[in-house]
């Protein structure tokens, strides 16, 4: 069984989760610290808890997901994992370039050392985490799903009444749509949806409410 824990991080309001298993292992998704505080909220978690990081996993890499990644990966020495088409979105934008654009100033995170593609599984404690690739609110979005659990990730990719926006580099609405109906919503109603951002929902609300489907 996988347990999870939420914070909410930086101006952008990201969600940050450590998700961690029986053996006390975790992995940090998305590490948005950009406070001294919030490093320590993070840290103050793992240690109370006597978790074991094991890696970072990042949804996109969106300058918002990824801004106390390279403070996190070095406190506890580990490597990055994201989708492998984060190079089409640095081709055009990099986090570097993302941040200046939104006039934000933090050192810049690791490259991913393990690409990920989707149908990938990560493997923590005795559980499965599978990838779940849904472009479309940036070229490299995954969601991360944990079948035993009944745990949904999403990133960007779905949110409570609402869906990634579309209008950044490599954006693509039906690209997006399709692929959540496709590979999403098929999952069971009862299946629990953590975002980026905002409130926690399931897929069955999804269906039923929200706007795009
Ligand atoms: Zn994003
Ligand atoms: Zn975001």
């Amino acid at each position: 069984m996988i347990k999870i824990k939420e914070f909410i991080f930086n101006p952008i309001q990201v969600n940050t989760y450590v998700l961690y298993a029986e053996n006390n292992e975790c992995i940090i998704v998305d590490p948005g610290c950009y406070t001294d505080a919030e490093y320590l909220k993070l840290y103050g978690f793992i240690e109370e808890n006597n978790l074991k990081p094991v890696e970072i996993v990042i949804t996109h890499f969106h300058f918002d997901h990824v801004m106390g990644c390279a403070q996190v990966s070095k406190k506890y020495n580990l490597t990055v994992s994201g989708h492998a088409d984060y190079k089409l979105l640095f081709k055009h934008m990099d986090v570097k370039m993302q941040a200046q654009l939104f006039d934000f100033d933090f050192e810049m995170p690791p490259l991913p050392e393990r690409e990920l593609k989707h149908d990938d599984e990560i493997i923590l404690g005795n559980n499965v985490i599978k990838v779940i690739h849904v472009p479309g609110h940036s070229p490299c979005g995954i969601a991360l799903y944990v079948k035993e659990d009944k745990l949904l990730l999403t990133g960007d990719i779905l949110f409570e009444g609402s869906i990634g926006r579309t209008d950044l580099y490599l954006g693509d609405m039906s690209l997006l749509v399709t692929g959540i109906q496709k590979k999403l919503l098929c999952l069971d109603d009862d299946t629990k949806v953590y975002s980026g951002h905002g409130y926690t929902t399931t897929i069955g609300k999804e269906k039923r409410t929200n706007p795009f489907f």
